[in-house]
């Protein structure tokens, strides 16, 4: 098979790779579309010590079943492969599973990705997908499903109703987007502020969500003005912004993690009762109903999607590493 194979820093190879193989309770998924996602950018600038090259990245895929339980079936696969055994996983917490393993990962064990023209998933991560959802765009699922996950939390924790809160999304990457639209299309808040230095990214999603549309130093973004903030950039500056920013009581839904590690307003975040979230991932029932969620074009159309061939990859991934590309979603196609 073909394959966009990540070989070196910042280097991504397009070549003849083994098929995989036909394993028991796993099914072998034809890719139709496989979308670029903030952590194979992460490993693409060699700063991931579990995806080492050569690997195949990529994880957000849809495509056809070969064989099995599923065989030509039209699906997504969820890319959490979890123990099914563990605390979490009996619980509705699968993604806390300390055993957890992600299509598109070497380390600890090897999981070759989804840029590719095959790749095999355990049939428990295979989800078929309704008629009425096209299957290119069934690949943004499991970014929906992270920030459908997110919003929840924050829903969770809030003590007014998302519609009455005011709401920053720092970031307008693809989790940034996702996360205003459910908020928007889903949650009915009214009052969202997304802020990103790209004006392109914020100019492209200013035709999808209704929302104010601003750079991060933007006087819009004021000290104790946001009932909820979503850190979908993870940078220590984000995290300083989000503590400024935030309200007495507020909340703050930490989603990117850029940078690991940094300074932070312990003081405030202690003296003004202010919950800080981290969120990972997402539940299969989150996923599940993500699924729903694009069948029903509940957070509307999905055109903000751009769609390119898996043998251009490389050029892909230089563009949003380079900052010149606009579109929050770029979707491979074999
Ligand atoms: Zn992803
Ligand atoms: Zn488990």
């Amino acid at each position: 098979m073909k394959a966009l194979v990540y070989t070196g820093v910042e280097e991504l190879t397009y070549r003849e790779e083994n098929n995989p193989v036909e394993t028991n309770g796993e099914g072998i998924l034809k890719v139709q579309a496989s979308g670029i996602c903030g952590s194979d950018m992460h490993a693409y600038h060699g700063k991931d010590e579990r995806r080492i090259p050569p690997l195949i990245l990529g994880h957000e895929v849809s495509g056809k079943i070969l064989n099995g339980k599923f065989k030509d079936k039209t699906v997504v696969l969820n890319p959490l492969i979890t123990c099914l055994k563990c605390e979490y996983c009996t619980s509705g917490r699968e993604h806390l599973c300390p055993d957890r393993v992600l299509l598109g990962m070497n380390r600890p064990h090897v999981r070759q990705g989804a840029f590719a023209e095959l790749i095999t998933a355990p049939e428990q991560n295979i989800y078929e997908i309704p008629k009425q959802l096209d299957t290119k765009e069934a690949a943004v699922a499991e970014p929906t499903a992270v920030s459908l996950h997110a919003v929840l939390m924050a829903e969770n924790s809030s003590k007014k109703t998302l519609s009455e809160c005011r709401i920053l999304v720092q970031g307008a990457g693809a989790i940034g987007l996702l996360c205003a639209l459910v908020l928007s299309k889903i949650k009915n808040a009214k009052n969202l502020t997304i802020s990103d230095p790209n004006k392109l990214r914020l100019d492209e999603c200013s035709k999808y969500v209704e929302a104010k549309f601003v750079n991060p130093s933007n006087k819009e973004i004021n000290i104790d003005a946001f009932d909820i903030v979503f850190d979908t950039v993870g940078l220590e500056i984000s995290r300083q912004q989000a503590i400024s920013v935030v309200k007495p009581g507020g909340i703050i839904i930490h989603i990117g993690l850029t940078q690991p590690s940094g300074q932070f307003n312990f003081r405030k975040a202690t003296l003004q009762e202010i919950t800080f979230i981290g969120t990972y991932c997402y539940t299969n029932k989150d996923f599940k109903n993500t699924i729903k969620i694009l069948a029903n074009k509940d957070i509307g159309d999905l055109n903000w999607i751009e769609y390119r061939e898996l043998k251009n990859g490389a050029s892909a991934f230089k563009e949003i590493h380079d900052g010149t590309c606009s579109a929050p979603k770029i979707v491979l196609l074999p």
